[in-house]
């Protein structure tokens, strides 16, 4: 199964995508994962990411679909793959579709998880990420058992850099400039499907589980 979580930052894609991956025993392919790893460990590519980054910027396209054909060809990924914040422009899902038609794959689904611009703001403002494992909180609806650390592996908290107001709005107007209009191109090859998002984490989970027919199994 090929799936691509849709849907503005803050919107649940992150989470979601781990629950699938782990429950699908596929790998999650998250592209702002590896370029702020990339980032941390100081790398070229992560050197030329991380103005665009800081500024909640797209890191161009060419990059992007580097990583994500190099990403492709590793064998973990052949019975599948969650992805989680690629494609974000036309280009990248026309490249993604030319990569995994190359590969002998396809993308089965797009789940289109729909947030308002509120929501993202309330919930980003109070993100907390994990930097060892990448688990993620909120100081208010989502709060980790022990302040500051992991429940998961018990690694500290911390705050991206990007999830700051005025760079998630910039993130924001990307999103719907940008981005949106994959919801036209999916749509149109029959395969996108919408989430409410502001709904609990299980029961988008438990929409995403029906909508794929894995539903039941302890949702
Ligand atoms: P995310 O963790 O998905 O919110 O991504 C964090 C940042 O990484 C974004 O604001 C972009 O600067 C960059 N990024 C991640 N994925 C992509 C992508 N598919 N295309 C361009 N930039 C990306």
């Amino acid at each position: 199964m090929n799936l691509i979580l849709l849907g503005p930052p803050g919107s649940g894609k992150g989470t979601q995508g781990r629950k699938l991956a782990e429950r699908l025993g596929i790998p999650q392919i998250s592209t702002g994962d590896i370029l702020r790893e990339a980032v941390r460990e100081g790398t070229p590519l992560g050197m030329k990411a991380k103005a665009y980054m800081d500024q909640g910027k797209l890191v161009p396209d060419e990059i992007v679909i580097g990583i994500i054909r190099e990403r492709l060809e590793a064998k973990d990924t052949k019975k599948g793959a969650i992805f989680d914040g690629f494609p974000r422009t036309v280009p990248q899902a026309e490249a993604l579709d030319r990569i995994m038609e190359e590969l002998g794959r396809k993308i089965d689904a797009v789940i289109d998880i729909e947030v308002s611009d509120e929501e993202v703001l309330r919930r980003l403002t109070g993100r907390r990420t994990c930097r060892d494992c990448g688990a993620m909180y909120h100081v208010v609806f989502n709060p980790p058992k022990k302040e500051g650390l992991c429940d998961v592996c018990g690694g500290e908290l911390y705050q991206r850099d990007d999830d700051k107001e005025e760079t998630i709005k910039n993130r924001l107007r990307v999103y719907r400039e940008q981005t949106e209009p994959l919801e036209t191109y999916y749509e149109q090859k029959g395969i996108l499907r919408r989430v409410k998002g502001e709904a609990s984490i299980e029961e988008v989970e438990k929409e995403i589980l029906e909508f794929l027919g894995i539903e039941g199994r302890d949702a």
